[in-house]
C-alpha cells in the first residue's frame, strides 16, 4: 500500500464544511483520513508533503471548457488539458456550447486508453449531433426524421457515459424551441441529466433567451446550467438576470450558472458578433475592440481600422473589452454562480482564460477585491460543480474520495496569461495530485497521463 501524508496546510473542503489546519492521509489513490495530528504516521508514510502556509483543497473542477482535438494519429492532442492542470484543475467537463470535436463517447474511451493531463467528462453537444443527423444548415429547421435520429444518437451517447447535453443555441439559430425541448427530453429520460446552454442571445435579449432555456426546467425535472453568464448578461443586465434565475430556483427549478473572471471576450473581427448593431447591443464604441494580430496589433480600433481589418483580414483575432466589472462581480457574489473557464485553445491561440481562470479568480476576486471568501471560492471551484455533475467521489476530500487535490499559496497565487501570450502558466500552484499521484510540482507538469474518463454515475 502506498501512503502519502500532507501536513500542516489549511484544509478547505466545503463539501464537508471544513476550513482548519489539518493533515490528510492518502492510501492507494484515495483519501484515507483527515487528521488533527499525524506525527505518529510520518514514519510509515511513503511520502510526506509539507504544506505549511498553503491551502490544501479538492482539485478544481472546470464545469465549462472545450476539449482538445483528436489528431491524425488517432490520439488526443494535449494542449488545453495540461493548461488546466497548471491551474490546479483535476477534472473538466468538455463538449460545451453544443460542440463536440469528436464522438464524445469514443473520446472518453481514448482518454482511458492513453490517459490525459486531467480527468475528462463529456457533454454530448446538440449542434454536433444535429449536424450528424443531416441537419447541416444551421439556419434551417431540422425535419422530424432528423430530430428522431439526433435524439436516438444523443440517447446512445448518454448511455455510454456522457454527463448530459450541451446546447449552443446562439450558433444554430435554426433550432426551434420545440427542437430544443425534444433534445432536452432525452436528458430527462436518462435520469435527469444536466443540460447546459450558451443561450440564444445576449445583452438586452438575454432575459427571453434564458426564459426559453428554462422551459426545459419547467417541463422536465432536470438540472440546468447557464453557460458563461458574464458574456451573456455582463453588459448591464446582471442584476435583473440573477433575479430572474433566483426566481426560477425559488420555485423549485434546479438551475445555476458559470462565469469566467474576465471583462473581455475574444473573437475574430469577421465574426457575426460584429454584425451591424453590435455597438448598440454592448453599449460601446469602436475603441472597445483591440486588435491581437496584424499591422494594428495591440491597438484600439478606430472606425477606419475596424472596417479595413473586417474587410481585408476577417480572421484576425480581437479582444472586445465590453463586460462591465460590476456585472461580473455581481455574478460571482451570487451563491448560484460557480467558476467555469470556457477555455478554448486552437493551435496554441485563444483567450487567456484557458490558462488563467482559476488562479485569476483567487487573485483578483478573492484576494484583491475581497468579493468572495477563500472558502466560498473553493466551493465555487470544487463541491458546487461536482454536485451539478453528480460526482460523488470528486470535489471533496472526505474519506473514500479520489485523492484529486491541489496545494496552493493563497498569498501569491495569480494568473500570468494575457491576450498576447494566452498560454503563460500561472504562479502559486505548488502541487497537484490526481488519484494520489503527483501530476504537477511547482510550474512543472511531472505526469500528464494520470487523468481518465469520468462517466456519468461513476465519478
Ligand atoms: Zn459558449
Amino acid at each position: 500500500m502506498r501512503r502519502i501524508l500532507i501536513r500542516g496546510g489549511r484544509l478547505i473542503d466545503p463539501a464537508q464544511k471544513i476550513d482548519s489546519k489539518l493533515d490528510i492521509l492518502i492510501e492507494d489513490g484515495k483519501v484515507a483520513a483527515v487528521l488533527a495530528s499525524s506525527a505518529n504516521l510520518v514514519r510509515m508514510a511513503d511520502e510526506v508533503i509539507e504544506a505549511e502556509g498553503q491551502v490544501v483543497c479538492p482539485g478544481f473542477i472546470d464545469i465549462h471548457m472545450h476539449e482538445d482535438p483528436v489528431g491524425a494519429d488517432g490520439r488526443i492532442e494535449q494542449c488545453i488539458f495540461p493548461a488546466m492542470l497548471r491551474m490546479g484543475v483535476t477534472t473538466v467537463l468538455a463538449g460545451n456550447c453544443g460542440e463536440n470535436l469528436y464522438d464524445p463517447a469514443a473520446y472518453l474511451d481514448l482518454a482511458d486508453r492513453d490517459g490525459l493531463a486531467v480527468n475528462v467528462a463529456m457533454m454530448a453537444g446538440h449542434s454536433s449531433f444535429r449536424k450528424a443527423a443531416g441537419a447541416v444548415n444551421k439556419y434551417a429547421k431540422a425535419d422530424a426524421k432528423q430530430v428522431e435520429v439526433m435524439k436516438s444518437n444523443l440517447q446512445t451517447a448518454l448511455e455510454a457515459g456522457c454527463m448530459g447535453i450541451s446546447f449552443g443555441l446562439r450558433y444554430v439559430p435554426g433550432t426551434t424551441t420545440e427542437e430544443f425541448l425534444e433534445a432536452a427530453s432525452v436528458a430527462a429520460r436518462a435520469g435527469g441529466r444536466l443540460i447546459s446552454a450558451h443561450v440564444r442571445d445576449d445583452a438586452a435579449n438575454v432575459f427571453d433567451s434564458v426564459a426559453e432555456f428554462a422551459r426545459a426546467g419547467e417541463r422536465y425535472d432536470l438540472p440546468l446550467q447557464i453557460s458563461h453568464i458574464g458574456s451573456m448578461g455582463g453588459f448591464g443586465q446582471m442584476e435583473q438576470l440573477l433575479r430572474q434565475i433566483d426566481a426560477y430556483r425559488g420555485n423549485g427549478m434546479d438551475i445555476a450558472a458559470d462565469c469566467y473572471p474576465y471583462y473581455a471576450f475574444s473573437t475574430s473581427i469577421g465574426a457575426s458578433t460584429y454584425d451591424d448593431g453590435w455597438m448598440e447591443r454592448y453599449g460601446c464604441t469602436y475603441d472597445a475592440v483591440e486588435m491581437c494580430e496584424g499591422k494594428y496589433k495591440g491597438q484600439r480600433c478606430t472606425e477606419e481600422m475596424f472596417r479595413e481589418m473586417r474587410r481585408d483580414h476577417p480572421s484576425a483575432l480581437t479582444v472586445c473589452r465590453v463586460m462591465r466589472a460590476k456585472d461580473i462581480h455581481l455574478a460571482y457574489r451570487s451563491p448560484g454562480v460557480m467558476v467555469g473557464s470556457d477555455g478554448l485553445i486552437s493551435k496554441g491561440q485563444g483567450h487567456p482564460r484557458a490558462a488563467g481562470t482559476f488562479p485569476r479568480f483567487l487573485a483578483e476576486f478573492v484576494r484583491n477585491e475581497g468579493l468572495v471568501s477563500l472558502y466560498d471560492a473553493v466551493y465555487k471551484m470544487s463541491a458546487f460543480p461536482a454536485q451539478r455533475m453528480g460526482l460523488k467521489k470528486k470535489g471533496s476530500l472526505a474519506a473514500g474520495c479520489d485523492a484529486d487535490l491541489v496545494i496552493f499559496d493563497p498569498e501569491n497565487v495569480h494568473d500570468r496569461s494575457t491576450f498576447e501570450e494566452p498560454m503563460l502558466p500561472p504562479a502559486g500552484i505548488a502541487r497537484v495530485l490526481i488519484g494520489g499521484e503527483t501530476a504537477l510540482m511547482g510550474q512543472t507538469v511531472v505526469n500528464d497521463r494520470l487523468g481518465r474518463a469520468v462517466r456519468y454515475g461513476q465519478g
